[in-house]
């Protein structure tokens, strides 16, 4: 197999099959994912790690096929393989692959698709563990990276080595200050493969293959899941680059689970309900904290107030369940409101039916310089919430009381 070429067709899609109606995205989230399945509506768990063969011939024929799912599961499982289907049909991808994990999928993309010599662009707003692969794995595998503000259209094509950058590695909306990449500049790049982290979006709220991007990745641990009980990561794009991942990807052994690919398929059946309800929330939310005295400024990509408000209209379905804030009084009005509210749980991840908060500064981000807070965005009372399913009017009630007296 030759490597994926730098004009790898994206974005197009598969044609609906014959006989199958045109669907809303919200209806497919009900139907996708039951290949495997038999008369079962619900997703059937086929625990097997090995399968009897009829032949060798049809042994070597499955050990060389990134479709095969009955012959060892590492290569492929019927239940991942349709939880796999499932997010290519939600995606309007070619084919997907899952990982063990979201970062799984990242490490198979960012160590899959480059080699030694080879050059990635990637935005300087991104998860840390993406953040940390690229800054501590890459430069000793001899893959150099630059940093580039992923708000600014022009800097993705400016930073392109020709004949050396493989990868734009996107994360749109990113963590922590919901920094949106326009999708459709970065898909007009030409040469590298675009690939999109669209963790806090889902295919709900934005598709990146339909606007020219090569691979979509998604933490499913997150929205996709969306129950805080499992962990797990996809990739989705055209078959040629996904059959080149499997390759990859059956070495690297970061192998989804078919426990968690079938609790993942039915965390999807109910994406539309959840997302749309933690979008209402986090969007009153958000417009409740701008007018707080106690909170000095708040990010949310439905706000008019956030610098690309316009760009999240035109590219975004949904603005999605993530809010954050800064509140007045810096590390300690920050730590101390993480400690006190009582609905909203002080723990680290997102997407689920929980009311998460988390205070970088005090926690995860605890060893940062000052000023390497600032270049991540992260200020003294930066406060990220992932806004889950619970009555919002609660949620405001909780974090009135926690934010105390007005300083
Ligand atoms: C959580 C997350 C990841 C990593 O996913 P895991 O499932 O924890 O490995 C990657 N990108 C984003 C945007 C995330 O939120």
């Amino acid at each position: 197999m030759t490597r994926p070429g730098q004009d790898t067709p994206g974005g197009e899609g598969t044609a609906p099959e014959q006989g199958r109606l045109p669907t809303s995205i919200e209806t497919d989230l009900i139907t996708v994912g039951r290949r495997h399945n038999g008369a079962s509506l619900a997703p059937v768990v086929n625990a097997s790690s090995t399968f009897a063969l009829s032949s060798v011939e049809e042994g070597r024929r499955m050990a060389l096929s990134s479709q095969a799912t009955a012959f060892y599961s590492r290569y492929g499982n019927p239940t991942v393989n349709d939880f796999e289907e499932a997010v290519a049909d939600l995606e309007r991808a070619e084919a997907a692959r899952a990982f063990g994990s979201g970062m799984g999928a990242i490490a198979a993309a960012v160590l899959g698709l480059c080699s030694n010599g080879d050059h990635i662009v990637a935005q300087k707003q991104l998860y840390a563990g993406t953040q940390m692969l690229l800054n501590s794995v890459c430069p000793r595998m001899g893959i150099e990276v630059t940093f580039v503000d992923g708000t600014d259209p022009g800097a993705w094509a400016e930073a392109v080595i020709p004949g050396r950058t493989m990868v734009l590695l996107a994360e749109t909306p990113a963590n922590p200050r919901l920094d949106l990449v326009d999708l459709r500049a970065l898909g007009e790049v030409k040469g590298p493969m675009k690939v999109v982290d669209s963790t806090f979006a889902t295919p709900l709220a934005q598709r990146p293959l339909e606007l020219g991007c090569d691979l979509v990745i998604h933490s499913v641990t997150k929205f996709l899941g969306g129950h805080n009980d499992v962990t797990l990561g996809v990739a989705a794009g055209a078959r040629d680059l996904i059959d080149w991942l499997w390759g990859f990807a059956v070495l690297q052994g970061a192998v989804a689970s078919p426990h968690e690919a079938a609790a993942a398929t039915r965390g999807l059946r109910t994406l539309g309900v959840r997302l749309r309800r933690q979008s209402e929330s986090a969007a009153r939310i958000a417009a409740a904290l701008e007018e707080d005295p106690r909170v000095e400024s708040v990010r949310y990509p439905g706000l008019p107030s956030h610098p690309q408000h316009d760009l999240a209209v035109r590219q975004m379905a949904l603005m999605g369940g993530l809010v954050t804030f800064d509140v007045v009084g810096g590390l300690e009005a920050g730590s101390s409101l993480v400690e006190a509210t009582r609905i909203c749980r002080l723990a680290t991840s997102l997407g689920g039916p929980e009311t998460l908060v988390t205070h970088p500064a005090s926690t995860t981000h605890v060893s940062l310089l000052p000023e390497e807070l600032a270049a991540a965005g992260i200020g003294a009372g930066t406060i990220r919430m992932s806004v889950g399913l619970e009555d919002p009017e609660d949620l405001l009630a909780d974090l009135d009381a926690a934010l105390g007296t007005p300083p």
